[in-house]
């Protein structure tokens, strides 16, 4: 396919005609209950932009959710797929297995944290790994609790569920939830008393474990090193690597949720290298094969081998053309230094939008690694949550071709996840969209 133009370009109002009549035969074929964030329909994509069905090019801050990392049809993923889908499609590699499973498991081994020997399950989404990193961590420990985070998000099965501290819209009406699940204390630097730390912020989350469940019953705790639908809250440092250290004097499995902030994202390969972290279990997805569908559990082998024969898997996890897209994305991450350009994206979007906030105090916060930035808004001359506000300001930006996306507990985060294909002038034009939008709201 031609190279799509790296512009912003509207040709009609957004949404334009074409994409309204198919949001009619959506409304009328699709459950509501699968919602979208703007009614515009996609029929290309590629570098830093979504082509819709009237002909508009929007600049994407989304990357669908942190999953086109390397950006849309990534060339060797594309030309990896293809390969792929001529020789076979699926096997079952529980039945006859084949080499891109193996592959992608030895590189995941290879590029996450720590040098310990390591081993690694495929699976198809987030929410599974998720669930199958808690499984490993209950089979080793042979203990039962699990303890997840304030704003956390781990999906949406029913494990998951449980583990997500949002209610609406993750859980509302949704329950009952998996049993022996607990929520501890985040550090939310913007909003905790100035004076906790991060050690300070680890402490408080494990004296209620100490308390309220009792090292002796807590199998794992599940933590994002840097949350997502939760706010891009970083914590204070010193708070990973504390709570990693409780973990490993009282056999409590450290399980890392990098299923959004893996492959290249932050900046590092995997977020929890920026906080000098050494997970046991590293559950990741969205980004991890270009677009295509793949999940992964990857971790100390003691705790991965102590499952038995059988006990993990499923019909597709780690589908032949998902790992052959693996393989590109991994080779493009590698080949393009995407790492490096996270980076260089960091440093535009958080000088840019420091210049805004100096001048508009409704931007109570800006935070984040990499291409994982946000901002934090609230009523002026406070820190109460401004959700109208961050609706708003996305709004406008959405309806002159950005996409971008708000998350938070609170519904009052801007979050911008380009593409690390993205070229600095459209992030500039991107930028410059946020910036009249706030004018303008
Ligand atoms: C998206 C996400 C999940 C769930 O992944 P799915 O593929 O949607 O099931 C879990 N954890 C985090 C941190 C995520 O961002």
């Amino acid at each position: 396919m031609a190279e799509l133009e790296q512009q912003r370009i509207l040709k009609t109002a957004i949404p334009g005609p074409r994409s309204l009549e198919l949001m009619a035969r959506k409304t009328d074929a699709v459950a509501r209950g699968v919602g979208t964030t703007m009614p515009v329909f996609a029929v290309a994509a590629g570098g830093g932009v979504v082509v819709d069905v009237d002909g508009n090019s929007l600049i994407d801050f989304g990357s669908g959710i942190a999953v086109t990392t390397i950006g849309n049809s990534a060339p060797r993923v594309v030309a990896a797929v293809q390969d792929q889908v001529e020789r076979f499609t699926h096997t079952c590699f529980m039945i006859t297995p084949y080499e891109g499973y193996v592959a992608v498991a030895e590189q995941l081994n290879q590029l996450t944290p720590g040098d310990h020997e390591k081993r690694t399950a495929l699976f198809n989404s987030g929410a599974e790994a998720v669930e199958n990193a808690v499984k490993v961590a209950r089979t080793y420990t042979k203990k039962q609790a699990v303890v997840a985070f304030d704003h956390a998000y781990h999906g949406r099965t029913n494990l998951a569920m449980a583990l997500t501290a949002k209610s609406m819209p993750y859980k509302h009406g949704f329950g009952p939830f998996a049993p022996e699940v607990y929520r501890a204390p985040l550090s939310y630097p913007y909003r905790d008393d100035k004076l906790i730390d991060g050690e300070l912020a680890a402490r408080r989350a494990t004296n209620l474990m100490e308390s309220q469940i009792g090292p002796e019953n807590l199998a794992a705790i599940i933590i994002e090193p840097i949350q997502g639908e939760g706010g891009f809250i970083v914590p204070a440092d010193g708070f990973l690597p504390a709570l990693a250290e409780w973990c490993r004097s009282n056999n409590v499995v450290f399980i890392a949720d990098e299923i959004q902030t893996g492959f290249a994202r932050t900046g590092a390969m995997f977020a929890c290298e920026l906080f000098d972290v050494v997970p046991d279990l590293i559950a990741t997805a969205k980004a991890i094969a270009g677009g295509l569908p793949l999940s992964a559990v990857t971790g100390r082998a003691e705790l991965m081998e102590s499952v038995h024969v059988g006990g993990l898997g499923g019909t597709y996890g780690g589908n032949p053309v998902a790992c052959a897209a693996a393989l590109a994305a991994i080779e493009t991450i590698k080949a393009e230094n995407l790492v490096t350009r996270a980076g260089e994206i960091e440093r535009i979007m958080l000088g840019r939008l420091h210049r805004m906030q100096a001048e508009d105090n409704r931007i109570g916060d800006v935070r984040g690694r990499g291409a994982m930035i946000a901002v934090e808004l609230v009523q002026r001359d406070t820190t109460d949550p401004d959700p109208g506000l961050t609706a708003a300001v996305a709004t406008v930006a959405r309806e002159k071709g950005v996409i971008v996306l708000t998350c938070g507990t609170y519904g009052n985060v801007l979050r911008f996840l380009p593409p690390l294909s993205i070229s600095d002038e459209l992030l500039n034009d991107g930028l410059d969209v946020l910036a009249d939008a706030f004018s303008a709201t």
